[in-house]
């Protein structure tokens, strides 16, 4: 038989991201189920159809999702937490859509209100996922249909059998939480079991030859427990599904210290993802029993490249040489969820750049031409040769002054001139801030009108001139409240600005910027990053009109906005031909210049943000010192070509600091503040345990909601803070930008920030 062709997961919006249109009119009242169904199945067909089109032989089903595939796996298994029982008997009949959606999004009407379940990020994705909820007694039952169903529909769209996609078993459980103590997720598996294999059997019954069940954990370190819940769940299966295919989904990492368990488990495929980690191809091959099947993922479905055919085909005749052709598939080396739908919509970006790039849609043509190509058609190799030796070779990507210039980085270049402690000294002289000093994150509430205002002028409907000084207005308003207000360090509110990171990169060589590139992020929303596609330099000011127009409307110190090395690679699609840890340091070097720039310009106090720092983390633990230092080095690049007497801040809006605090105080900020009102202060224990000994403003108020916090609440706030830091310290600003809040909201809660600051003054 031959090589089989498949593919994991399609992206689920559509083209022109019309699920989500559907499921927002849904949510707002302005159409009805039956409509969003439709469009649900028009997708649905629409995907399963270009894939069979583009020449795959098994074709994922149920990869789908009207919101996340975990919350399918949570009602799928009727995990249902008990707080929306009021939820099933409100909600018309047949309204399993409601229910789902209540779990998502939270249920607000008729009375009831109840939050929504928690979301994470899904690995090392910009993915989030619905978090399952357990209890010790957990009870799992088959509730929903949803899998059943596509699998007819699929089959009767293709006129072939589709292939059903699930969460595995030992996966969905180690993706969830305990809601109670006394018990270890992983222990719920004997009661899950059961209903799982009923789910398999009745696809069984329905007809389905292969199931994927994607267990990404077997990529990740495991404990013994989870190791034997994986020898466990896959024995049962295995006796109680005789005759079903199971194909085994791993992807994100390598197998690693996992191969041999992975091997050894009864089933007839393992998919390994061959584009994050290669090597374990040597490693996995020797160890697969005579019968098991291997998926390459050759094609990179986290990013936006084209294949490189020739070193594809080097996995594929490996693979097929040791287990022969009928134990070889090929496929993207993940869902293809992570990348945007369809390049041939991308009509502005030049001829160059699009022959070096595929999508989700190319990417299925890529897996069909390895096939191709593999059965002795040489056609479409040479086509592919020449697009990826042209990349190589572009000088668009390739700046020997850029790449010299990063290959000359020293440790000095990663350090300030003097320690913290002589720095303060010269910051606190020359600034001469009260004790508890206040400032705010950066943004300030992007109203409707701004956003129009700056549609409009990309369209050209709008002057410069109109645009330039409807900003001006905007930013010379919120200078006169921050002083009205009686804050400290003013920042200009980033009204120019529609996003951190695009921001940055449309003024950066290197950076290419899509119409249509969008990638589901949660729910509904989506986003579009970057793409960062050679060598990163900084061909003029990119922040210095603006600050300075502020610096201009002020006495006070104005604070510059940057955003930092490590989050403007993390946020954007990268190039594959480098380290990261090498764009990353070309984007310090960018960074490092407009600091000096705003320096020379008379700027005192400059913020390199941050956030995305902790999510790079890798997912094995055994790679994050090392990520930690290249991470750390660059944004020390971007921080240290500015003098002593110049303060640089970060921030980072998230809460957990305990694993990763050396590496945070050795990022060396004058100043950090960080996310901590939610957690009341706890987390700055990590800090004070550590002595951390720069200083530091842990947010006194929660940014993601309109509450309006009192003074008291913040002034006791601050004292714990004082109980756990030294006075001089310490900072007071909101957890974090009040781009998303409006203008009232911020006001009041600016106002009685400041108060809790005087008081904390008088008191402490
Ligand atoms: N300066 C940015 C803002 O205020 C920081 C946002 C962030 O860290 N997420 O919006
Ligand atoms: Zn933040």
């Amino acid at each position: 038989m031959r090589m089989l062709k498949h593919n994991l997961g399609y992206p689920r919006m559509g083209a022109q991201r019309q699920l989500k249109k559907a499921c927002e009119s849904y949510w707002q009242g302005r159409i009805g189920r039956s409509e969003l169904f439709v469009t649900a199945k028009r997708l649905q067909e629409e995907h399963w159809q270009l894939q069979q089109a583009a020449g795959m032989d098994l074709i994922p089903c149920n990869d789908f999702s009207f919101y996340d595939q975990v919350l399918d796996a949570t009602l799928l298994f009727g995990a249902v937490p008990d707080r929306y029982a009021p939820v099933v008997t409100d909600v018309a009949e047949n309204a399993e859509i409601d229910l789902y959606f209540a779990m998502a999004r939270g249920y607000q009407q008729r009375g009831l209100d109840i939050t929504a379940m928690e979301m994470t990020k899904w690995f090392d994705t910009n993915y989030h996922y619905i978090v399952p909820e357990f209890k010790k007694d957990q009870q799992f039952r088959l509730l929903s249909n949803k899998v059943f169903n596509a699998f007819d529909a699929a089959k009767h769209t293709l006129g072939v059998t589709p292939k059903p996609v699930l969460i595995g078993p030992v996966s969905y459980l180690l993706l969830g939480k305990e809601k109670e103590t006394g018990f270890r997720r992983i222990e719920l598996l004997k009661n899950l079991l059961p209903v799982y294999i009923s789910a398999l059997q009745k696809l069984q019954e329905q007809g389905a030859v292969w199931v994927q069940l994607d267990e990404p954990f077997l990529a990740m370190d495991l404990s013994e427990a989870e190791k034997e819940a994986y020898r466990h769940a896959y024995a049962e299966i295995a006796k109680r599904c005789k005759g079903l295919k199971l194909m085994l989904a791993i992807y994100f990492e390598g197998l690693q210290d996992n191969a041999a368990l992975a091997a050894n488990l009864p089933v007839c495929c393992l998919h390994i993802d061959l584009v994050r980690a290669p090597l374990q191809l040597d490693e996995l091959l020797p160890l697969l029993p005579p019968k098991t099947s291997l998926s390459l993922g050759v094609v990179d479905g986290r990013n936006i490249w084209k294949n490189d055919y020739e070193l594809s085909l080097k996995y594929i005749r490996k693979a097929v040489e040791v287990l022969g052709e009928d134990r070889v598939m090929i496929a993207p080396s993940c869902s293809l969820l992570h990348t945007p739908a369809d390049l041939s919509l991308e009509t502005e970006l030049d001829d160059e750049m699009r022959s070096w790039m595929a999508f989700a849609k190319q990417k299925l043509e890529e897996v069909n031409a390895l096939n191709e190509i593999f059965q002795g058609n040489n056609s479409p190799l040479e086509l592919n040769r020449q697009a990826i030796a042209a990349r190589a070779a572009s000088d668009r990507i390739h700046k020997p002054a850029v790449k010299a210039r990063t290959a000359g980085i020293t440790e000095k270049d990663a350090q300030r001139e003097s320690a913290f402690p002589h720095r303060q000294q010269l910051q606190s002289a020359r600034f001469n801030l009260p004790l508890f000093p206040t400032t705010t994150i950066g943004s300030f509430p992007q109203t409707d009108d701004i956003r129009q205002l700056r549609a409009q002028w990309r369209k050209g409907q709008v002057t410069n001139e109109q645009y330039e000084s409807a900003l001006e207005q905007a930013t010379e308003k919120t200078i006169r409240l921050q002083e009205e207000l009686g804050l400290d360090v003013l920042v200009h509110g980033e009204f120019e600005r529609n996003d951190m990171v695009e921001y940055f990169g449309e003024m950066l060589e290197g950076f290419a910027f899509t119409k249509n590139g969008w990638v589901q992020s949660y729910g509904s929303r989506c986003v579009k990053p970057p793409v960062i596609y050679g060598d990163v330099s900084r061909p003029a000011d990119m922040t210095l009109r603006w600050t300075k127009f502020a610096q201009s409307c002020t006495k006070r110190p104005m604070k510059a906005m940057l955003t930092g090395p490590v989050t403007i690679l993390q946020w954007s699609f990268v190039r594959n031909d480098q380290p990261r840890s090498l764009t990353t340091d070309q984007i310090a070097l960018a960074i490092r210049d407009e600091a000096v720039a705003l320096e020379n310009a008379g700027i005192g106090i400059i913020q390199i943000d941050e956030p995305a720092i902790r999510e790079g983390l890798p997912l094995r633990k055994a790679d994050r010192d090392a990520y930690l230092q290249w991470a750390v080095r660059s944004f020390r690049v971007a921080a240290s070509g500015v003098r002593d007497d110049t303060q640089v801040h970060t921030h980072m809006c998230y809460s957990e600091f305990n694993d990763i605090i050396a590496h945070i105080a050795a990022m060396d900020a004058d100043v950090i503040t960080i996310e901590t009102s939610r957690s009341q202060m706890e987390l700055l224990e990590a800090f004070a345990d550590f002595k951390y000994p720069n200083e530091i403003g842990p947010g006194v108020y929660d940014i993601h909601s309109p509450r309006v916090p009192g003074v008291e609440e913040m002034v006791r706030l601050l004292e714990k803070a004082a109980e756990l830091l030294p006075l001089r310290n310490l900072w007071v600003n909101p957890d974090c930008g009040l781009k998303t809040r409006k203008w009232p909201e911020t006001r009041a809660a600016l106002e009685n920030m400041v108060l809790a600051a005087r008081a904390a003054r008088e008191k402490i």
